[in-house]
């Protein structure tokens, strides 16, 4: 199976909802979801995801 990383690469706090853009380092594309959102799966290649590597700290 495939497996891949997801990389922060952006993060907006609109209304107290906090949406992260995560780069996929398998098929490189930009994955937008809320944070509250969980996933184990990237939505484009069906790579799984073994690690999230965020880019700033947690609010
Ligand atoms: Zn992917």
């Amino acid at each position: 199976m495939t497996k891949t990383i997801f990389k922060e690469t952006k993060r907006d706090n609109i209304n107290g909802w906090t949406n992260i853009s995560w780069k996929c380092s398998n098929c490189n594309h930009i994955v937008n979801l809320p944070q509250q959102q969980n996933f184990n799966y990237c939505m484009h290649c069906g790579a799984k995801v073994i690690a999230k590597v965020g880019g700033k700290v947690m609010v």
